[in-house]
């Protein structure tokens, strides 16, 4: 049997968000790899013949380096296995896939990338926040302040300039460094931002605020976003954190009566 590897998006953190294709790989998996921003809740769906390994490098712990994942990946495929790559919310948005692929290809082996939720897309979701909204933001920039590469720097006045909604990973907690910033590269601030943490997880909490006044912000769990824009604004609610719905802690309601009746009462205005 020829093995391989497929690159799966584990979304943001709430098992509702995975794919249907990203459960039932998980479900049939030989050999999973995954990061450290992975839930509890995702990992225990993969059965437990399945050799499973946390290949996170997450900044200040022990890591597997990034050549020994990619090996690890060619070795498991070639013996036959079927290998899912598990990466928090998409593979290929901040998730050093396109390292992976090179390397995959190199060695010839199949590989298949499975989408997933971005963190960016489920911090908007927990906020109520529309990424685009007419007259406010026509695009969406998904960037990281954080480089892999000290040499590589940020094009903030050219983000700052398009107008868009800016979605920042790993914004680290140095806001008076984002802030100042951003000003400098010359958007207003008043501006209003969001940090959003742990989006999609019971414990999400959402702070709203102007870049100004950013540096104030409390230091949320991680991990975080942070979305600044004219969307953020919006006619905000009181609420700053609530439940997910969960179908595992809410199970859909069996019995159909009960809503067709509330339909046809919808229906016809009585
Ligand atoms: N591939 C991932 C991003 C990996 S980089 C994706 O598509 O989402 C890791 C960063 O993602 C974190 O530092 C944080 O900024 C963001 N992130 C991941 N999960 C998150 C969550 N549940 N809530 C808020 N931000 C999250």
């Amino acid at each position: 049997m020829k093995g391989k590897v497929f690159l799966v998006g584990a979304g943001p953190g709430d098992p509702e968000l995975l794919t249907v294709k990203a459960l039932r790989l998980l479900q049939a998996a030989q050999v999973v790899l995954h990061d450290d921003l992975i839930s509890s809740e995702i990992l225990a769906l993969i059965p437990s013949s399945a050799e499973v390994r946390n290949v996170g490098k997450r900044c200040g712990r022990n890591s597997t380096p990034q050549d020994e994942i990619n090996s690890l990946l060619i070795t498991f495929a070639s013996f036959g296995l079927k290998v899912v790559r598990l990466k928090g919310g998409d593979p290929s948005v901040f998730g050093r896939a396109g390292e992976e692929m090179e390397a995959l290809r190199k060695a010839g082996v199949e590989f298949e990338v499975v989408p997933g939720v971005t963190s960016a897309l489920a911090s908007a979701a927990a906020a109520q926040i529309s990424l685009t909204q007419r007259d406010k933001a026509s695009a969406v920039i998904f960037l990281t302040s954080h480089h892999a590469n000290p040499k590589e720097t940020v094009s903030w006045q050219a983000f700052v300039s398009s107008g868009a909604t800016l979605a920042i990973y790993m914004p680290g907690f140095n806001y008076e460094h984002t802030a100042s910033q951003l000003m400098a590269a010359g958007l207003r601030g008043e501006t209003a931002c969001a940090i959003i943490s742990r989006a999609s997880s019971r414990d999400q909490q959402v702070h709203r605020t102007t870049v100004r006044d950013l540096p104030g912000a409390p230091v949320l769990p991680a991990p975080t976003l942070l979305l600044v824009g004219d969307v953020v604004r919006a006619e905000q609610l009181a609420a700053t954190s609530f439940e997910p719905w969960n179908l595992a802690t809410e199970p859909l309601p069996q019995a159909p009566v009960e809503h067709e009746l509330l339909i046809e009462r919808a229906l016809t205005g009585d």
